[in-house]
């Protein structure tokens, strides 16, 4: 707070410096005219993914507690480029994911030797499920991470679950405790206990929803509690139509990217925390595929023309390329791509499009089937 007249100088220079490189391409916004191609710079990403995973035991012993985190947004951008990774890499991920894997619990650690913790849990079950074979699925331990995820529940709050033991509760929680419970086929009565009515209480007057009741909408929390629901298929306890209008509010009239709140700025990431927000809301609301919800070609363009670097994505111009932002813009752009009737790409014809990636999991469509199908053979003992 107390900054306001400052961002409003961001958004005019951000605004500025989207409108320069629209202006270069000849884009326009408003009638989609454009000379030059837009391109998705699809072998310098994969390099730039393949190279960070190519040094996995040099990266991974620096970055302390987001080691599952990293693998899956490499793994991820590269599904979604479809690009396919060598069994060696398979087998180094499978290897370091297994030393994450707590000996005591089952759950996943964020490296190894430290405590289970829900997050690097959903990321090391979604890289694994990226990695789409039996191998990776294997050292997954369904009990002990039902019993981890009940342990998680909090007693004082109901409804709500910590990260870790002794740890912070949010929506990111519920969503990794839910998401990672649906697709190992544990999501049962006792963990849904409760979650819907505590979701309900973390919806704003705005309509989005909140980390905690009474907190302010946000996109990625938005995403983990609507996501939560259609798992759970209790969607009925949101007032949907309040949500729609808070979403579709998103998208920035000159960047043509979304925000995550109201009145800040455009950023890549939320191409996927909200973009992938309306395909789940159009089935709830039986609204048909082929209608868009929002403009999906001035997303895409906002990611391909003002998010691209030589070598992945990042969130707004003036920044440096990252691997959360380039797995999150790019799962925002299979969405825009895939998610509004015809496939509709903004790029050169003839361009490969990205793997249609699946609004639950936020892991590439047909990995997530074949991670059901697994998982429904095995029974739980
Ligand atoms: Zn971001």
């Amino acid at each position: 707070m107390g900054d306001i007249g400052h961002s409003a100088c961001e958004q005019r220079r951000i605004q500025k410096k989207v409108e320069e490189l629209f202006d270069i391409i000849k884009f326009d916004i408003i009638s989609k005219k454009y000379r030059s191609y837009v391109i998705l710079d699809q072998q310098s990403h994969i390099s730039f993914c393949l190279h960070s995973l190519e040094s996995l035991p040099k990266s991974v012993s620096t970055l302390n507690s987001g080691e599952p985190w990293l693998l899956f947004w490499l793994l991820h951008a590269l599904e979604l480029l479809n690009y396919q990774v060598s069994d060696d890499i398979k087998d180094r991920t499978i290897d370091f994911i297994s030393q994450c894997k707590c000996k005591r619990t089952g759950a996943f650690c964020g490296g190894p030797y430290q405590i289970p913790h829900l997050a690097p849990t959903y990321a090391a079950v979604s890289a694994l499920m990226t990695l789409d074979c039996d191998r990776a699925l294997e050292i997954i331990d369904r009990q002990g991470i039902r019993n981890f995820i009940l342990s998680m529940k909090r007693q004082d709050v109901k409804g709500a679950f910590t990260m870790h033991e002794h740890g912070e509760s949010d929506m990111r929680s519920i969503y990794c405790a839910i998401s990672v419970s649906s697709i190992l086929g544990i999501l049962d009565e006792e963990i849904m206990r409760d979650v819907p009515e505590h979701i309900a209480k973390c919806q704003s007057y705005e309509g989005g929803i909140g980390a905690e009741p009474y907190g302010e909408a946000h996109g990625g929390y938005t995403y983990c509690g609507l996501a939560s629901l259609v798992l759970m298929n209790r969607t009925d306890v949101l007032d949907l139509d309040k949500l729609m209008s808070w979403l579709v509010n998103r998208q920035m009239s000159v960047e043509g990217g979304f925000n995550g709140r109201t009145n800040k700025l455009v950023d890549s990431c939320y191409s996927f925390w909200v973009g992938a927000c309306f395909p789940l809301i159009k089935e709830v609301m039986n609204i048909p595929t082929e209608i868009s919800l929002y403009d999906p070609l001035a997303l895409q363009a906002y990611v391909l023309v003002a998010c691209q670097a030589v070598m992945g994505l990042f969130d707004k111009p003036g920044s440096s390329p990252d691997f959360y932002h380039t797995a999150y813009s790019l799962g925002g752009v299979s969405h825009a791509e895939n998610d509004n009737g015809p496939v509709q790409w903004i790029f050169k014809e003839g361009m490969v499009a990205l793997a249609p990636n699946d609004p639950l999991f936020n892991v590439v469509r047909d990995k997530v089937t074949r991670a059901r199908r697994y998982f429904e053979k095995i029974p739980l003992n």
